[in-house]
């Protein structure tokens, strides 16, 4: 199968025929446990935290699209963060990049702190800064790439270099572009991580994690980890996350190709601060995104020039659902500074330019031309808002 495209892997790989039927989907299998024929013999299962057919077949697929050897899933994808950052023992150091996911930034800052391991938060696009930020103890190097809100994006094969050079390992988070857009094991990442709450499951309708990893040493921790710690992904959510994957490709194509438009329509928008998306051209991160990845992705972020009126704007936008998440089916807006970063003090929401004025878009398979008069209109409105108020 290996010599196919990724986009033909989503539906034939090694799961895509039911061995035991020759169903086309696999079998959902709850049993908990599993009797064993033998006394001294046991079969491939015994029990489900350490292994079920069900997730068999997630993990070998996404390890499959990734271009890895073994594969992970879990529960949510705080879940593969967590567990995978349990490689580090006490008195570690962890380089990490400093507009990590939230949960992210909450897992090192408040729980891996009370075990003894210590980290630095590093901007991963300053390549002297990194160089400069390794300690005689850091382990391990963190990145999140196109980064949330604000879409900066690292160069993974030169911090993957620094960090070899530092006998560290290299996570990554994924989730924003998935294998098909991005294959961070290709780069040289020793371990990749997803919430496939986005947009490998795709319906916003389960929360999942997965890893994967290229390497039989490590393959051994994580599993060690993943059922030590127990946090697996439940085989109906197995079913759901590989469903979903079978349509990724025309899913992120629809949506790609809709969120250039929208890039390229806000940024010459009258009424729109500034757009960031690396697909565009004149995004300062544009070269680095389109060596490593097929193109930009599905989210975007862009800031209104009335930001006093963001209000009215949210409230006249009709098609986007308003919540956090992003990845799905439908286009989802969410406001960073009172969602995924709701806990940072405005201060520093201001200085990291997470403005008042900046919404995040995540855009989904609606029409392109009804996104942009959606948009416009909601535009209009903050301007009329702002008019009225200044007349006032
Ligand atoms: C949502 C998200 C997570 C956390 O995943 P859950 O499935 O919600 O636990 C981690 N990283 C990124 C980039 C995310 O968007």
């Amino acid at each position: 199968m290996s010599d196919f495209s990724t986009q033909t892997k989503l539906l034939h790989n090694a799961y895509s025929v039911d061995k035991a039927s020759n169903g086309v989907s696999v079998p959902i299998q709850h049993a908990s446990t599993f009797h064993q024929h033998d006394f001294t013999q046991f079969g491939q299962y015994d029990y489900a935290r350490s292994g079920n057919p069900t997730r068999d077949a997630l993990e070998t697929t996404i390890a499959e699209l990734e271009g890895g050897s073994h594969g992970f899933a879990f529960s949510s994808g705080m879940a593969a963060v967590s567990t995978s950052l349990m490689l580090l023992s006490s008195g570690d150091h962890l380089l990490i990049t400093e507009d990590v996911y939230g949960g992210t930034y909450r897992f090192v800052t408040e729980v891996l702190s009370r075990f003894g391991i210590e980290h630095t938060f590093v901007d991963m696009t300053n390549l002297e800064e990194v160089e400069q930020s390794f300690q005689p103890n850091t382990k391990a190097v963190f990145i999140e790439t196109p980064s949330n809100p604000l879409l900066k994006v690292t160069d993974i094969r030169a911090v993957t270099g620094l960090a070899k050079q530092n006998d560290c390992l290299t996570l990554i988070d994924n989730t924003f572009l998935t294998p098909l857009l991005q294959q961070p094991l290709h780069e040289g990442v020793d371990v990749v991580i997803h919430s496939a709450t986005k947009f490998l499951a795709g319906h916003s309708d389960v929360v999942a994690g997965l890893v994967v990893v290229n390497n039989e040493q490590l393959a051994e921790q994580i599993g060690f980890l993943q059922n030590s710690c127990g946090a697996i992904l439940g085989p109906q959510d197995c079913w759901l996350v590989m469903r979903g994957i079978k349509t990724l490709h025309a899913r992120l194509r629809q949506s790609v190709e809709t969120t250039y438009q929208l890039a390229e329509f806000l940024d010459q928008h009258p009424l729109i601060e500034r757009v960031y998306y690396p697909g565009l051209a004149s995004n300062d991160y544009y070269a680095v995104q389109a060596k490593q990845a097929a193109n930009g992705g599905a989210v975007l972020s862009f800031e209104i020039k009335h930001a006093e009126a963001i209000e009215q704007f949210v409230d006249s936008m009709q098609i986007p659902v308003f919540a956090v998440s992003l990845g799905a089916v439908e286009s989802i807006l969410s406001y960073p500074r009172r969602m995924s970063h709701g806990a940072m003090p405005d201060d520093q929401c201001d200085q990291r330019g997470i403005t008042k004025g900046l919404l995040r878009l995540s855009v989904g398979l609606e029409q392109a031309e009804e996104l942009k008069a959606d948009l416009d209109q909601a535009l209009q409105v903050t301007a009329a808002a702002c008019a009225a108020s200044d007349s006032a």
